[in-house]
């Protein structure tokens, strides 16, 4: 369960985030959506430990991610979030294997079969041996989704995951995103992407910093 309770986030003279709240429970697959600049990253970041909140509550599968040191965050999102950035991250030199099995080492045990698998998962199995350099947009998204799927997180935040993709690619990317939410993870997406947002669960309008109660 994810549970957002009366969230602000300031920044030098700037409320990205103003009050927001919101729950989010195993199997299901939120949209967040709005403008450019409405707060989706801020909250995305909030919910992964990566920065805490002004005021309010984030909590993340039992855990009150906002009263954690930043050594306990990354000890958290080590164990339990998955992220996906809309710009893929790899490690340039190396291999779309050994990207995967980086997160596994930073998690505890690199595994290779494992590591094959979730490139498996993903539909890149014949690509494993390749550099990201030498592999489509949409394949580095692949991969960036079997590196954050490899330690079995039970929540998967993306940050407009397919602003980069083509159309097949972007289908390929909700394929995997419907498979995880069957799994019972906790997917929260952020995205302009109409065909995402249909994928989902239910969609979160934010607007200036706000929920916007539209359903
Ligand atoms: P979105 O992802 O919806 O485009 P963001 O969460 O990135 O929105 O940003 C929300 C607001 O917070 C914007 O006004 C943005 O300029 C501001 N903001 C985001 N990150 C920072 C930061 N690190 N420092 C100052 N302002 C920030
Ligand atoms: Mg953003």
């Amino acid at each position: 369960m994810i549970k957002v309770e009366g969230v602000v986030k300031r920044y030098e003279g700037v409320i990205a985030l103003n009050d927001v709240s919101f729950r989010a429970t195993e199997g299901e697959f939120v949209v967040l959506m709005g403008p450019s600049g409405s707060g989706k990253s801020t909250l995305i970041h909030l919910i992964a430990g990566l920065d805490t909140p002004s005021e309010g509550r984030v909590m993340v599968v039992g855990r009150e991610v906002s009263s954690m040191n930043s050594e306990e965050r990354a000890a958290f999102r080590r164990e339990n979030v998955g992220i996906i950035f809309q710009q893929f991250y790899l490690i340039p030199y190396l291999t779309a294997l050994e990207n995967v099995m980086l997160a596994q080492y930073l998690h505890s045990i690199p595994d290779r079969d494992e590591a094959l698998n979730a490139l498996k998962q993903v539909g890149l199995e014949n690509r494993a041996e390749h550099l990201p350099g030498q592999l489509s947009g949409g394949e580095q998204q692949r991969v960036a989704i079997a590196r954050a799927i490899i330690n079995d997180p039970k929540v998967i935040l993306a940050d407009e995951p397919t602003g980069n993709l083509d159309a097949e690619n972007e289908e390929a990317v909700l394929e995997i995103f419907k498979n995880l939410k069957d799994d019972g993870k906790i997917l929260i997406v952020a995205t302009h992407n109409s065909e995402v947002a249909e994928a989902g669960d239910r969609i979160l309008y934010l607007h200036h910093g706000m929920v916007e109660n539209k359903s």
